[in-house]
């Protein structure tokens, strides 16, 4: 039987990252296996919006290194990410003005570059929008994004060439075990592979595939709607990134042209049950709905032409943070799993905490205590600051 050190499940963008780490810090053979194709699952649909703006020390050291990173990719590899900095403000209405000072506060004390706009500082910004005098916003001029779909080809061409073998069309039906050890996998043609770490990065397919190993954690996926919208009056040019608590909404610019628009909450039907069968379209309500709220803070939006939109997934928590660890019970596999709305940004971080946990890394500002996958179990749950678990 083929053995590798580490056999990673998942060609997002958590297994390519890891991938790359595990192979350039020479922890061992790296093999990573895709049942379908780089970005199929939460990466390719992702918004991509890199920004730092957490409530706690550690998501936002990670965020921030992140940010570093992505912003020096195509210096180091020599391949385009469309790395991008439009810039983001994060809108609040009064009574979250608190949390917003506490985590502005925070964020500058690790290095963040962020300051509080108030509704007159944010109309300079946004000459055509609208905004309440009792609004207010944290403005990260270092926010950026990228492309996710080129981003992940790009970081698996990159493990590669780390000397990471990358299989597509390889998928993982269960595991090879000895007792509580897991020795490697056993995939859909009914061969097997060894490996001495198995790391299930299987995004919103991870709960069912870890029911094979007898184990069950807190993992489900969510079906998130997302809108396009043609920018009206060639207002293509100075679109920023926003996050609008009072609207409940965020919006982004796309490579593409339009303006990306999603919601901070999900739908109480958004449960989906299995993440190979959902809906991929999306709802002429939602449009409807994503238009209003939109033109309530940028007016000249009411008549923007849609250009539709799509059904995505995410993996859920119960805190909307992921589960990154050991998985409990078993020896010699590893979850990374449930980053929610917001693990994109994240990811060089994980993988080079991870890559530091069970190889040669030399870590990051990933603290393993923090994501732990029982700290449900130990009332250890994160709280986030603002209500919507997406945000982090
Ligand atoms: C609409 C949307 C907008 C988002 N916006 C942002 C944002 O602006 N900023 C941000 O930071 N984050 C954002 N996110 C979140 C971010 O995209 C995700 O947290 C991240 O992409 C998760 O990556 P992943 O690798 O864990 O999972 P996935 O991308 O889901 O990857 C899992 C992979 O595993 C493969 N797989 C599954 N089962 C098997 C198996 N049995 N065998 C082999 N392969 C298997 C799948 O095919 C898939 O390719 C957004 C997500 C969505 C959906």
């Amino acid at each position: 039987m083929t053995h590798s050190d580490y056999i990673i499940v998942g060609g997002g963008i958590m297994g390519a990252m890891m991938a790359l780490e595990l192979a350039e810090s020479n922890s061992g053979s790296v093999l990573l296996l895709e049942k379908s194709f780089p970005g199929a699952g939460s990466t390719g649909k992702s918004g991509a919006i890199l920004r730092q703006h957490y409530s706690h020390e550690v998501t936002i050291g990670m965020a921030r290194e992140s940010l570093q990173w992505y912003s020096e990719f195509e210096e180091r590899y020599g391949i385009d990410i469309s790395f991008h900095r439009p810039g983001m403000a994060f809108i609040c209405p009064e009574q979250d003005l608190g949390n917003l000072q506490r985590n502005v506060e925070l964020q500058r004390s690790l290095g963040v570059e962020t300051t509080i706009l108030d509704s007159t500082q944010l109309k300079e910004l946004e000459p055509g929008g609208n905004f309440a005098g009792n609004e207010y916003a944290a403005w990260e001029a270092e926010a950026g994004n990228v492309q996710p779909v080129t981003t992940v080809h790009a970081v698996l061409e990159a493990a590669r060439r780390a000397g990471a073998e990358v299989r597509i069309g390889a998928r993982v039906t269960g595991f090879q075990r000895t007792g509580d050890v897991i020795q490697g996998v056993q995939l859909s043609d009914g061969s097997s592979l060894s490996a001495g770490q198995v790391i299930v990065a299987a995004g919103p397919w991870a709960s069912q595939l870890l029911e094979e190993a007898g184990v069950s954690l807190p993992l489900c996926a969510m079906r998130p709607e997302q809108a396009f919208f043609d920018p009206p009056g060639g207002a293509r040019e100075s679109r920023l990134i926003y996050g609008d608590l009072s609207n409940g909404l965020y919006w982004k610019p796309e490579l593409a042209g339009w303006t990306r628009v999603g919601c901070l909450e999900l739908k109480a039907d958004a449960l989906v049950e299995n993440p190979d069968h959902y809906d991929e379209g999306v709802s002429e309500e939602f449009i409807h709905d994503c238009r209003g709220r939109l033109a309530k803070r940028l007016p000249h939006y009411e008549h923007a032409v849609s250009w539709g939109g799509m059904g995505a997934l995410y993996t859920m928590t119960p805190d909307s943070h992921p589960l990154i660890g050991p998985v409990p019970g078993l020896q010699g596999i590893w979850v990374v799993s449930g980053f929610s709305g917001h693990g994109f940004k994240l990811s060089p971080s994980v993988a080079r905490g991870v890559a530091a946990e069970i190889g040669n890394g030399e870590g990051s500002r990933f603290e393993p205590s923090f994501f732990s996958p029982d700290r449900f179990l130990h009332d250890a749950a994160i709280e986030v600051t603002y209500g919507y678990g997406i945000l982090g």
